[in-house]
């Protein structure tokens, strides 16, 4: 089959799925029976030279090896000396191909008559710096925004949030993570007073049982999922348990399912530790030494945990989680007894209202067992987008945060990062800025007059998003992509064309706390420049170029690891000279001669742990991480007789977030997502034949699909997924959010469902 066939070489979509499930299915060396020639293209392709690199997409990272020809990226395949093992995923080898399609941006372009229309760069930037110097002379600093995300580099992110915050001084800087990991954040932060995973990939090697939770590990991060495979094939008696409302292609694989109600984890994990208490699985050594209680703003105790715990009894809360109380028990009985339980999340768990609980319950899991900071034995959220972790969290290009940890409202951290970017003191405003949702609100309400959109689609990836593309309208956007047109390039006053991937050089921070390099091996198409490029013009045009001194990848990086040197993410060993040489580093990497660090808090592995014992919570001032007394809550947005049906939503294999990559891809483009997954008893009730279109209608909107009868999700409940622009299901979410993460709950809301015709 030709590579550039429109059709995924003859499997649908389901086999090929099976296929995944079952074997390598992947970009490996070995072609799989029936399916051999998919990979053809990856050994076909005579190329002049090899380059190491990193994948675009997800957080996994996975190193790719790029060849190039005549100039032009010809081929790429999975780097064996990388932690993916030579393997990549469908989306990681349609990279090439996404390169050159036609959908790329190529020139500035300004809207003229309410027609966007070719202009020059100067034209488009004297423009854009105009219009945010009028903003904020007439209204101050926090009329304009920078709303970013996971997929810029870090010297992107990094340069982004100082010129905003230490130059404009405003902290209106959000981004797309707060809609995907959020919660992961203050999880973590709450938990261990620090962001990002204690463990590693490596930890999937040596766990015994793994337990997945709010994660469609096959179809959504599937060189994980090969990795725990393996395990599982390696050492069979290794236990996967899973807990997600849809039995999906994961489920097929696993030991123990639970296919709990969306919104009920709290009850769920509780119950879990009700069955540690009960079984005697504590481990008393971690609470006597390294834990604390906590409840809102009150210590506890372990007794009053203990006490709280009391009323989740398994029995008592099976129905409200939608499964037995037999599963729940089984659950918590392989978690605890293994040798080393590794959990896996991702938004599941953390797009909800109560995400930051769920996370720090998962990790409260680990805790009270002892199932923490082992080989194999660790809680590690996933991560969406390749850049989330190390460019967002660790920059602190949030609303509320500055680098390192360091938060906004915290006049101490202000100082210190004032004195870092020696700017005077009182620079940084002392007002946290607009999260996501209040940001596009302020948009609505006139608040924020200009709003930069970097690498980011919010016209379909915002929750409820028919009430915010109305303030998307309002304002003076300024949207830098890689791809026209999107549905926010539609509101967008000017559009200025991004480099891709080794169209420009940056470094990223996969899940696993790993910095890697991404080198700049090809010029972009058109005119199409850096994000970096596009900010220190911006910068010197707003009169902020002294501040922003460092201009290329390398001085910016620089800068930053110097800066990460006076906290503890300590990272100033990570030199450009080893991001060439090495498939990547995890921090806290202190000195050049500093190996990385696998696992964080343990003395003896973590430089930034000190002391003898087994553990030291460096974030916490007294050392000890918080287990928290959690309560589940009633879900907000209650199903009823007029809206009987939950809505859930997710991602497939072959897609990522809104398709303006994806969707460029020859082998990906038709692979259309636009069905309604309806158990066949509910399409029996209310009439509905597969592949009918049906309206899901929500409190908020209603959204046109094609029913696909399925016994994949559980009677009363639909799902969708999230990539498709002809399809904007966000129209029917909820933009309710956590009241810490403030990460919106996409994973629940009430629907009804019916054909198109009645
Ligand atoms: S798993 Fe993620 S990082 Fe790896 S190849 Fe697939 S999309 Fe790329």
């Amino acid at each position: 089959m030709p590579p550039d066939s429109d059709k995924p070489r003859g499997l649908t979509r389901r086999e090929l799925v099976r296929v995944l499930g079952t074997s390598v299915g992947l970009a490996c060396l070995t072609p799989l029976a029936g399916c051999g020639s998919f990979w053809e293209r990856q050994t076909a392709i005579p190329v002049d030279s090899w380059h190491k690199g990193v994948c675009r997409f997800c957080g996994t990272g996975c190193g790719v090896m790029i060849g190039l020809k005549d100039n032009k990226v010809a081929d790429v395949k999975g780097d064996d000396d990388a932690h993916n093992r030579g393997r990549l995923c469908i989306k990681g080898l349609a990279t090439r191909d996404i390169l050159y399609s036609e959908g790329r941006a190529l020139h500035p372009m300004i809207r003229k008559n309410g027609e966007l229309q070719p202009a020059s760069w100067d034209e488009a930037m004297t423009l854009v710096a105009r219009r945010f110097k009028d903003a904020i002379q007439a209204n101050g600093p926090d009329s304009v925004a920078f709303y970013g995300s996971g997929q810029l580099y870090t010297q992107e992110s990094y340069t982004a949030n100082k010129l905003f915050k230490a130059g404009i001084g405003t902290n209106n800087v959000d981004g797309n993570p707060r809609l995907c990991m959020a919660s992961a954040v203050t999880g973590y932060t709450t938990t261990f007073g620090k962001d990002e995973p204690a463990g590693c990939y490596e930890d999937i090697d040596h766990a015994e049982c793994f337990f997945i939770t709010g994660s469609n590990t096959l179809e959504c991060h599937p060189i994980i999922w090969e990795r725990v495979r393996d395990r599982k094939r390696s050492h069979p008696a290794t236990k996967i348990i899973l807990v997600d409302p849809r039995k999906t292609p994961t489920a097929r694989h696993v030991d123990l399912h639970l296919p709990i109600l969306p919104g009920t984890d709290v009850s769920l994990y509780n119950a879990m530790i009700h069955v540690f208490l009960e079984e005697n699985f504590i481990d008393a050594d971690m609470v006597e030494h390294y834990l604390s209680f906590q409840e809102g703003e009150q210590k506890r105790t372990f007794d009053d945990f203990t006490r709280h715990i009391a009323k989740y009894e398994p029995e008592t809360v099976a129905k409200t989680c939608g499964v037995t109380a037999q599963d729940i028990r089984e659950a918590a009985f392989l978690f605890a007894s293994s040798k080393a339980t590794l959990s896996l999340w991702t938004m599941g768990l953390n797009q909800q209202v109560q995400g930051t609980a769920s996370n720090r319950l998962v990790s409260a899991m680990h805790l009270l067992t002892g199932h923490f900071g082992r080989p194999g034995a660790t809680p590690f959220s996933l991560t969406g987008q390749p850049n989330a972790c190390g460019g967002v969290r660790d920059t602190g290009s949030l609303a509320h945060a500055l680098p390192n940890g360091r938060l906004v409202a915290n006049p101490k951290h202000r100082e210190e990062m004032e004195d870092l970017w020696n700017v005077p003191r009182g620079r940084i405003s002392p007002k946290p800025g607009h999260h996501t949702v209040a940001l596009f609100d302020a948009m609505n309400r006139g608040a924020v007059k200009c709003c930069l959109v970097m690498c980011t689609n919010p016209g379909q990836t915002l929750p409820n998003v028919t009430a915010y593309r109305e303030g998307m309208e309002k304002t003076f956007l300024v949207v830098v992509d890689t791809f026209y047109p999107t549905e926010t390039t539609k509101f967008a006053d000017v559009v200025l064309p991004a480099a891709l991937w080794v169209e420009k050089e940056g470094v990223t921070g996969n899940a696993e706390r790993r910095y890697h390099l991404y080198p700049k091996l090809v010029d972009p198409p058109g005119e199409a420049r850096s994000d970096l490029e596009i900010l220190v013009d911006l910068a010197t045009r707003l009169g902020y170029g002294d501040l922003i001194a460092a201009r290329t990848p390398r001085d910016v990086w620089d800068e930053w690891r110097k800066v990460s040197a006076h906290s503890q993410y300590n990272f100033e060993g990570i030199t450009y000279e080893r991001l060439q040489k090495e498939r990547g580093i995890l921090w806290p990497c202190p000195t050049e001669t500093h190996p990385g660090t696998k696992r964080r808090y343990v003395p003896g592995q973590d430089p930034m742990a000190s002391g003898t014992g087994r553990f030291d919570f460096y974030g916490k001032p007294d050392g000890r991480a918080v287990v928290w007394l959690d309560h589940q809550e009633e879900p907000l947005d209650l199903y009823s007789d007029e809206y009987p049906l939950i809505f859930n939503t997710g991602r497939i294999l072959e897609h990522w977030h809104t398709m303006t990559i994806t969707g460029q891809a020859p082998t990906l483009k038709d692979i259309h997502p636009d069905y309604l997954e309806i158990h066949p008893y509910d399409a029996h009730r209310l009439k509905i034949t597969d592949g009918d279109p049906v309206i899901v209608k929500s409190r908020r909107g209603e959204v046109e699909l094609r029913a696909r009868l399925s016994d994949i999700v559980r009677p009363g409940m639909v799902f969708a997924t999230m990539h498709s622009a002809r399809h904007l299901i966000n129209q029917s979410t909820h933009d309710a959010h956590d009241p810490f993460s403030k990460q919106p709950a996409f994973k629940r809301c009430a629907v009804s469902v019916r054909t198109k015709t009645v």
